[in-house]
Parts: structure tokens; C-alpha cells; sequence
């Protein structure tokens, strides 16, 4: 009998008989950058990385990782931060190239392919006046950050990403393909908003869209003197602003922009990342008790298509940093919560590296906690702590900085976090993150994933 792990080899070798798109193998050409996630700091090497040219290649890695029992990650924009878009010795479905998006402005729904960016379905839906929530980032995946929730300038008015998800295509554990919709599969459905990608790889995302066209917003830099006012006015505004507003503080290194006084470049400030999403003469007033709070020191706030907005702060965020993140769910943003964040936002470490506190009351609140796997509906905040930094020297130093800044906010925060801010470290969270949808959650997986093929996630273990 062969040597297994030769037998495994030759299967791997085959696997490219099997699908249209390309299979990458070690030592192939191009094998360095394909494994390769966007933090840097992982350091995974598959045993075949699958860029599927289309559905039919994504079931033919399904099946092929179930039936050679390998473990399988499930790629699309490779933003996870704990690098679940890739694993060791295992098989990437890298959707990546399956980018499509087709949008039906009559209906006002968009289908997006599963490996589709943020910024391929913005453009695509911003040509007809068309937006639904989506992350602030525009090179983040639509699939990874819906699948687990999906937090933006437009939750406040629209839901979270994952609310406004009409059905998706998803292959199952056993090659499957099923629609999950409220009218089909309608226990997947619920599962895939929030539960993330342990329930099968959707190789479509079908999302309802709301008339967005040009919004009103950008970056205003606050003096750290002033980080306490802002931060409480944030605190008591937001619980009642109109929800076209969908703005979030956040503590940050000024970069050497035009816009920002040249002896500035380098301060770190308590930012303000406004966006208003209603009618742009009414954006001005929306904004003004901002600036009645403090001095604004350097702000580029203006009109501009919302498409512009999701993109603009993508070169503070290249690929190829180094990651750690943590988060928690917090009700109230008390005195005490304020003092931590101004006790450690200040020492915020690199230009890259921010803490954002992002609202997520208005329409995410009207979605009930058990309507979907996302749990969290009566919090009012989602905040991150994201380190991000260049030199791997630093890694050290920038970890301690996150895991300080989490030790004096998490005392202060709910127990479960958003999945999809949290570390690798954080599986034992994961029962804390879906509060009383955990044991639905681990029914699902029983019954779509009863052996766990799809683990490389915050695993739900059926
Ligand atoms: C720079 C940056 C900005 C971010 N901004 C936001 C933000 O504004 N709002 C927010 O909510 N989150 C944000 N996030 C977090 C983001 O939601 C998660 O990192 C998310 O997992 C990224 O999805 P992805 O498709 O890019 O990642 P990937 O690494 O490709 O995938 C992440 C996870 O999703 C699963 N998955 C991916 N595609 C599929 C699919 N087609 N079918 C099934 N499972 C799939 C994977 O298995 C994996 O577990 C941000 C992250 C980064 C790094």
C-alpha cells in the first residue's frame, strides 16, 4: 500500500483535472504570493490552493477535500485577520476571481459572486444610485464580512450587511448546492447571518439596496485635549441622530495629507469619520454639532459618491501588514469606558494601527436576536482594537499594545465580540458571541456540517 501522504500527493496533482481554474502547488510558480493572505503575520502553506473559476470548481473543492479528508479554507477577500482564508496542508477555494456582480436596479437587488470585494459591488450597484451596507474598507470581501455580520457607515439606517441578505447560493459539506433563503432552507439562512463560513461556501450573495448616491462625509481631526468631549458627545448623540448618520470616532496618527497642517503630520488625534447618507444640502446641519463640540483641527468632509467614501482610507491599510485585532459588544459607552479608551487610544502605535467605535443602533436594532445568528441586537457599539503594522520586529510591542487596550475595555464590554474583529485566540469566545443563538447555531451545523469540514472560522463544532 502507498504511503499516504504520497497517495495524498498524487490526488492533489489530479485535482486540476477536476476544475476549470488554476490549481497552485508548492513549488509552482506564483505558489509564494497565492498562499499569501493580507496579514502578513500568517505563515500557512496549503497543499493546494484552488482559484475557482466559478461554482462548479468551488463544489469540485469540496469534494475533494471531503473526500481526502484535508482540511478546507474558504477564500474572498482574504481580509480575515486570524487568516482563515488559508490553511496548512490543506485546500484554499479561493473565489478571488469570481468577482461578478450583477445588479437588477428595478427590484433594487444586487447578486454578487462570491469572491466579490466591496469595491467591485459598490461600483457596480453605485452606477444605478445603489448601496446596501457593506464594510468601511473597500479590498475587504463581501462574503467573509456579510457571512458574519457586516458592520458600515449604512448599518445605522439599513441593517447590518447580513440584513439585507435576499438569499445566497451555498455548497454544502456533501457538494451540494442549495439556495438559503426565507423561503428555501430557511434554518441556513438564519445560520449564515452571523454564523460565518461554517456552514458552506456561498458561491452567491443575492442583497437588497437602498437609493444611496452621493454622500456627505470624510475624516475631521479633534486635538487629543478634546478626545473626552467628543467621545461623550458621540455617546449621547448618537443614541437619537437621524440614521442617515453613520459616522464613528476613532483614535489615529495623522497621516501627511494635504488637508491635515503640515506640523500635525505624525499627532495622534481623536478623528471623527463622518457619513451622511441623506440629502446632501442637509449634510452640513447633519454635521454641525460635531464642530460645535471642539475645535476641528484639519477635516476633509464634503460631498462625495459613496463608492468614494468606502475607498478612501484603503492606502492606510495595504496588504502585507501585520495584524492583531480584539473586540467585545458594548452597551454604554460610560464615563469609565471613556476613561480607558483615553487612557490607551492615545498610544495608539503606527499610522496604520486605530480603535474605531462603531454605532450599530438604528436599523440593527429592529432586526430581533433570534431572527438571525447575529445575536448582539441591543448593543449599541461595536468597537476594534486594530493593530496594524509594517515591521514584524515590532510584532511584539503592537500585540502588547492591543491586549492592554483589551484588558482595561473588556471588564467594561459585553462578553461575546463581532466575529469577525476577533484574534485566532478568541475561540473560546465563540459561545459568548452568540448568546442564546448558540445552541440553534450548533443544530445547524449538525445538520449542514455534521463532521466539520468547514473549521477554519470561528468554529461552531457541531
Ligand atoms: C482592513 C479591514 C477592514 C475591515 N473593515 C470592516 C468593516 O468595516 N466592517 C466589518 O464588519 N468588518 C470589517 N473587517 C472585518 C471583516 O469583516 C473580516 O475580516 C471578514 O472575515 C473579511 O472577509 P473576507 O472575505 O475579506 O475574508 P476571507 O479571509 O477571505 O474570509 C474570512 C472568513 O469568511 C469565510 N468566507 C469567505 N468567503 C466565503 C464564502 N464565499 N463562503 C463562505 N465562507 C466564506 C472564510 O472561510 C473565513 O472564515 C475588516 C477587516 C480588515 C482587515
Amino acid at each position: 500500500m502507498a504511503h499516504p501522504t504520497i497517495e495524498r500527493l498524487h490526488d492533489v496533482e489530479r485535482l486540476q483535472e477536476r476544475v476549470q481554474g488554476t490549481v497552485i502547488l508548492p513549488g509552482d510558480d506564483g505558489y509564494e504570493d497565492a498562499r499569501r493572505v493580507y496579514n502578513a503575520m500568517i505563515d500557512k502553506r496549503p497543499a493546494a490552493i484552488v482559484r475557482c473559476a466559478g461554482a462548479a470548481d468551488v463544489v469540485a473543492t469540496v469534494d475533494f477535500a471531503r473526500e481526502n479528508a484535508l482540511p478546507i479554507a474558504v477564500r474572498a477577500g482574504g481580509h480575515s485577520v486570524p487568516g482563515f482564508g488559508t490553511v496548512d496542508d490543506g485546500v484554499v477555494a479561493d473565489l478571488s476571481g469570481m468577482r461578478a456582480v450583477h445588479v437588477d436596479p428595478e427590484k433594487r437587488t444586487a447578486r454578487a459572486e462570491g469572491g466579490t470585494t466591496w469595491g467591485v459591488f459598490n461600483e457596480a450597484t453605485g452606477a444605478h444610485g445603489l448601496a446596501t451596507t457593506g464594510g468601511i474598507i473597500s479590498t475587504t470581501g463581501v462574503a467573509g464580512l456579510t457571512l458574519g455580520g457586516g458592520i458600515g457607515y449604512l448599518a445605522r439606517g439599513f441593517g447590518l450587511s447580513c440584513d439585507n441578505l435576499v438569499s445566497a447560493q451555498i455548497v454544502t459539506a456533501d457538494g451540494r448546492t442549495v439556495t438559503a433563503s426565507d423561503r428555501e432552507n430557511a434554518d441556513l439562512f438564519w445560520a449564515i447571518r452571523g454564523g460565518g463560513g461554517n456552514f458552506g461556501v456561498a458561491t452567491e450573495l443575492e442583497f437588497r439596496l437602498h437609493p444611496v448616491e452621493t454622500v456627505y462625509g470624510g475624516p475631521m481631526f479633534f486635538d487629543m485635549k478634546d478626545a473626552g468631549n467628543v467621545l461623550r458627545f458621540f455617546r449621547d448623540f448618537i443614541k437619537d441622530a437621524p440614521e442617515q448618520f453613520g459616522g464613528f470616532p476613532a483614535f489615529q496618527i495623522a497621516p501627511p495629507l494635504p488637508f491635515i497642517p503640515e506640523d500635525r503630520h505624525g499627532e495622534t488625534f481623536l478623528a471623527f469619520v463622518a457619513c451622511w447618507a441623506g440629502p446632501i444640502e442637509a449634510g452640513e446641519r447633519a454635521l454641525k454639532p460635531l464642530h460645535d463640540v471642539a475645535e476641528v483641527v484639519a477635516e476633509a468632509v464634503g460631498p462625495m459618491p459613496y463608492p468614494a467614501l468606502n475607498g478612501a482610507f484603503d492606502a492606510l491599510v495595504p496588504a502585507g501588514l501585520q495584524h492583531y485585532w480584539k473586540a467585545n459588544f458594548v452597551d454604554e459607552l460610560t464615563d469609565d469606558m471613556i476613561a480607558a479608551h483615553l487612557a490607551h487610544g492615545p498610544r495608539v502605535p503606527t499610522v496604520n494601527s486605530t480603535v474605531h467605535i462603531y454605532p450599530i443602533n438604528g436599523a440593527c436594532q429592529r432586526v430581533a436576536p433570534d431572527a438571525t445568528a447575529f445575536a448582539y441586537r441591543d448593543a449599541n457599539f461595536a468597537p476594534v482594537i486594530a493593530g496594524m503594522w509594517p515591521d514584524p520586529t515590532q510584532n511584539e510591542a503592537n500585540i502588547r499594545w492591543v491586549k492592554d487596550y483589551y484588558a482595561a475595555t473588556a471588564p467594561l464590554s459585553e462578553a461575546g465580540g463581532y466575529i469577525n474583529f476577533m484574534a485566532g485566540d478568541d475561540q473560546d469566545r465563540i459561545k459568548a458571541n452568540y448568546r442564546g443563538n448558540y445552541d440553534r447555531l450548533v443544530e445547524a451545523k449538525r445538520r449542514w456540517d455534521p463532521d466539520n469540514l468547514f473549521r477554519v472560522n470561528q468554529n461552531i463544532k457541531p
